[in-house]
């Protein structure tokens, strides 16, 4: 299988290996490790933009192979692993590629061409944790809407990593919602 591999690595590559190897052999082995550590590992997207994110604990089990992450809700895809150190505001992340998808929708139908654009502009206002917490559980069903209600495979992209997101980090969205409302850290501005 070819694996492309990018973000916080040492070494981002592109790499022939073998199915089911796991996720950390694969980036110590080709990719000189995580930035910083394998502790430092904050969440993977492991077949490309569409798929969703896998958390840290799920990263220390992870299998690469079709099998193993449909399991965990996620994908192989296209191999396209994407890693993520502490560092990253993971809502930002998805949030660009939210920004991404809706840019993208032909508009040819109506779940994807309001679908894409409503996520994002919910996802503008996560990323400053200008939102209610009722909110997430109404972009979680947003999503559901558009998945599998479209034409082609883009409504499911734009669902789907936001799907992981709410899954994996529904602390982190929470908990900036709960500090923007205090006053407690400074907003992160999304462009
Ligand atoms: S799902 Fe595909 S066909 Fe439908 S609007 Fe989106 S990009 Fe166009």
């Amino acid at each position: 299988k070819l694996f492309g591999i990018s973000g916080h690595v040492n070494n981002p590559c592109v790499v022939e290996e073998a199915m089911s190897i796991p996720l950390k052999e694969l980036l110590d082995k080709h990719c000189g490790g995580v930035r910083g550590g394998w502790k430092n590992i904050k969440a993977v997207i492991p077949g490309g933009s569409s798929v969703p994110m896998l958390n840290a604990a799920q990263c220390d089990e992870a299998i690469m192979d079709f099998d193993w992450l449909r399991e965990q809700r996620s994908g192989l895809g296209t191999a396209a692993v994407i890693v993520m150190d502490q560092s990253t505001d993971v809502i930002k992340a998805i949030w660009r590629l939210s920004k991404f998808y809706k840019h993208e929708s032909c508009g040819q139908c109506t779940p994807c061409r309001e679908g894409t654009g409503w996520m994002m502009r919910v996802m503008d206002r996560l990323v400053k944790g200008e939102a209610e917490i009722e909110e997430i559980d109404m972009l979680l069903s947003v999503t559901k809407q558009v998945e599998g209600h479209t034409i082609c495979a883009l409504g499911d992209a734009a669902a789907w990593p936001i799907q992981g997101l709410i899954r994996q980090f529904r602390d982190e969205i929470e908990d900036r919602i709960k500090a923007k409302k205090t006053g407690r850290v400074s907003a992160v501005a999304a462009e």
